[in-house]
């Protein structure tokens, strides 16, 4: 077999394609070629030693915004990519029908990054921090129908932010519409909350299997448990029934009191995102694979942890040939180091842990390439951490 590049001697973690342990990876034309112990390497134009490191799937980021220089939150994802082994971003919703046709034309299209979309509900999208669904005028599900409908190789599903900023003056009628929306063209919708009014419970009464809940681990007062610890019934009946919980750490939904909780209860979220924005990659949350650092040093393991940002964010949108190894996938792969250390991390309220581990990206390939580093890019002139969150 004639490979264009082979990584040698890493720990396969792909839970999706089931693979686990030490093998080599080949691949041969932007495609996962073979997967197994020793493959020929003589001849091939590229060798990646990868002994002692760990070899994933592109991690398959479900919460992102990366619709830069039009939108208040997007950043550009290929500096990113390229350091974190994120080779799939889904852009959840910061553009709407209005804004669609230049995300597709300028960030999808030309990333190197695979870059996914959920349309917003509001025809504005996310140009400003908030308020885009407070005029009801803006979602305009005619025009929404019609733009998802005609892409839907890119748009995986619909958006909604509901909370007291993004739906104030008009209640749950956003989500109502979102709802009739995404059942109109049976996409998942997901849901992002944070501080009520709506509340959680009202909230919960429109979601359904499939949806996606982002923000869980929030330790604002829309959170998903009791102050005892409990998930709320309600939350619990939902996610009994098939709603999806993802993580989306941002700037503002990552509490360690909650995940804390959560895991201690043995409720793992079932997606782990990062919600990487404009001000989330100054920190605390810094990138997808910090965000598994601190799943991994609460105990999670690799394999849980590393399925959380590979086959399940895959399967959420329906598109479960992505991010796995598998022989006949795209060859989207990412080498890290589980480094071992004194480190600290923090939440959104900089609550702090000190950790053992961490997971460090040491290579990314998209599409059978190598991913060079390249120059960060440069953040907005509105980018301002909240002021307890800025670096003393
Ligand atoms: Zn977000």
């Amino acid at each position: 077999m004639d490979f264009d590049l082979v990584i040698t001697g890493g720990e396969v973690v792909d839970p999706g394609g089931g693979l686990l342990g030490r093998m080599d990876v080949g691949i041969q034309g932007g495609t996962i070629a073979a997967v197994g112990r020793s493959l020929p390497t003589e001849g091939v134009p590229l060798r990646l030693d990868a002994a002692g490191q760990v070899v994933t799937p592109g991690l398959f980021d479900l919460h992102t915004h990366v619709y830069w220089g039009a939108t208040y939150w997007g950043i550009e994802p290929d500096s990113i990519a390229a350091r974190t082994g994120v080779t799939t971003w889904l852009d959840a919703g910061t553009a709407g029908g209005y804004s669609f046709p230049g995300l597709l034309r300028h960030v999808i299209e030309r990333s190197e990054a695979r870059v996914f979309a959920l349309l917003n509900v509001s025809a504005i999208g996310l140009v400003a921090p908030t308020y885009e669904l407070s005029n009801l005028d803006y979602c305009d599900l005619a025009l929404a129908h019609q733009i998802a409908d005609a892409n839907r190789d890119v748009i995986l599903g619909i958006k909604a932010r509901i909370d007291a900023n993004t739906t104030r003056g008009v209640g749950l009628e956003p989500l109502r519409l979102a709802r009739k929306l995404a059942d109109e063209l049976e996409l998942p919708l997901m849901v992002h909350i944070g501080k009520a009014p709506p509340t959680l419970e009202e909230i919960f009464a429109l979601l359904r299997a499939g949806d996606i809940l982002t923000h869980c681990c929030t330790g604002q007062a829309n959170r998903i448990l009791e102050p005892d610890g409990r998930m709320k019934d309600f939350v619990r009946r939902a996610w009994d029934a098939g709603l999806i919980l993802d993580v989306g750490h941002g700037t503002g939904s990552f509490s360690y009191e909650v995940a804390e909780q959560m895991l201690a209860a043995g409720m793992s979220p079932d997606v782990i995102s990062s919600d990487a924005h404009q001000l989330s990659v100054q920190g605390p949350m810094f990138d997808l694979p910090t965000t598994l650092s601190k799943f991994l040093n609460l105990g999670m393991s690799l394999p849980d942890a590393i399925e959380r940002a590979t086959a399940r964010p895959a399967r959420a949108v329906r598109r479960p040939e992505l991010a796995t190894l598998k022989p006949g996938a795209a060859a989207d792969v990412a080498v890290f180091a589980l480094e071992e250390g004194a480190y600290t991390f923090r939440d959104v309220f900089m609550t702090a842990r000190s950790a053992r581990i961490r997971l460090v990206n040491k290579a990314t390939i998209r599409a059978g390439k190598l991913m060079a580093h390249r120059p960060e890019f440069k953040l907005a002139p509105w980018a301002h951490l909240p002021e307890h969150q800025r670096a003393k």
